[in-house]
């Protein structure tokens, strides 16, 4: 068992982003409590399971999320750096979109988030040491077409977070956000709109057939962790070169 570093939790480790995080910190030998709801989708990811656990929670369960992060500190010892990653988009407009595609999103984007943070803060304030990491969206800074409900759920995300980190930073915790621009992930694999699907691939297309590699955003998320702790990145936005 690896002693020397702190636990890192990952929520949406099953694929794209989370999966290329996961990777990052199983490089250095962090211990991880790695998330999300298909357990066999993360324990098929190329790491070294030694000093990992896998659990498989729903991020909208504030208690299933909570009780998962408390068996992992047991063993490994308190949070260090949580990663809100997880998250949907179910793209369309809001004429014809089913409302229960909102509430997908805003759950899971939104609640969330809410639900990792409450999960980790008390413990990393009373430390005075810990950092959180929520995934955003540059829809979550400007609109796009047929996103309504993404966006406003990603604009929340941006909002929380900045409201949090002013209230936590007196007590050293940092809270930060990562932006990313279009990448090739299995979020579009759930959209159930098939013109809102042929939009965005219009799009894409459009400026190229723009692809942020997932592994860019992991290596954003490592260099904002990797700061000293008194160094609060407190956003950044990635996106390929190409995307307008
Ligand atoms: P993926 O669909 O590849 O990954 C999403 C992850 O979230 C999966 O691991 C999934 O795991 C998990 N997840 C979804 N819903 C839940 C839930 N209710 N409970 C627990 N886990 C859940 O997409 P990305 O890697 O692209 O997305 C990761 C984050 O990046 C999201 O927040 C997304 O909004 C954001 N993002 C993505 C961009 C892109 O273009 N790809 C651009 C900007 C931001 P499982 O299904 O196993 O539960």
């Amino acid at each position: 068992m690896n002693m020397k570093k702190p636990l890192v939790v990952i929520t949406g480790a099953s694929s794209g982003f989370g999966a290329e995080i996961a990777k990052l910190f199983n490089q250095e030998d962090y211990p991880m409590l790695l998330l999300g709801r298909r357990t066999e989708k993360i324990k098929g990811l190329p790491l070294n399971f030694d000093d990992s656990f896998v659990d498989s929670v729903d991020v909208t369960d504030i208690d299933a999320l909570k009780a998962s992060i408390k068996k992992a500190e047991a063993i490994y010892g308190p949070t260090d750096l949580l990663v809100n990653n997880a998250g949907v988009m179910l793209l369309g407009n809001v004429q014809n979109q089913p409302a229960t595609e909102w509430k997908t999103m805003l759950d899971t984007n939104v609640l969330g988030v809410l639900n990792g943070m409450q999960a980790v803060l008390s413990e990393m304030m009373e430390r005075k040491h810990g950092t959180i990491i929520n995934m955003s969206s540059l829809a979550g800074r400007k609109t796009f077409t047929n996103h309504a409900a993404y966006v406003a759920s990603k604009f929340g995300v941006h909002g929380l977070s900045e409201t949090i980190r002013e209230e936590v930073s007196s007590y050293n915790v940092r809270v930060s956000l990562v932006a990313p621009g279009a990448a090739e992930t299995e979020l579009l694999t759930h959209v159930t709109d098939q013109h809102a699907l042929s939009d965005y691939q219009a799009w894409k297309d459009s400026m190229g057939g723009i692809t942020l590699d997932p592994a860019r955003v992991a290596q954003t998320v490592k260099f904002i962790y990797d700061m000293p702790q008194e160094v609060n990145i407190r956003e950044i936005d990635i996106a390929a070169t190409r995307q307008d």
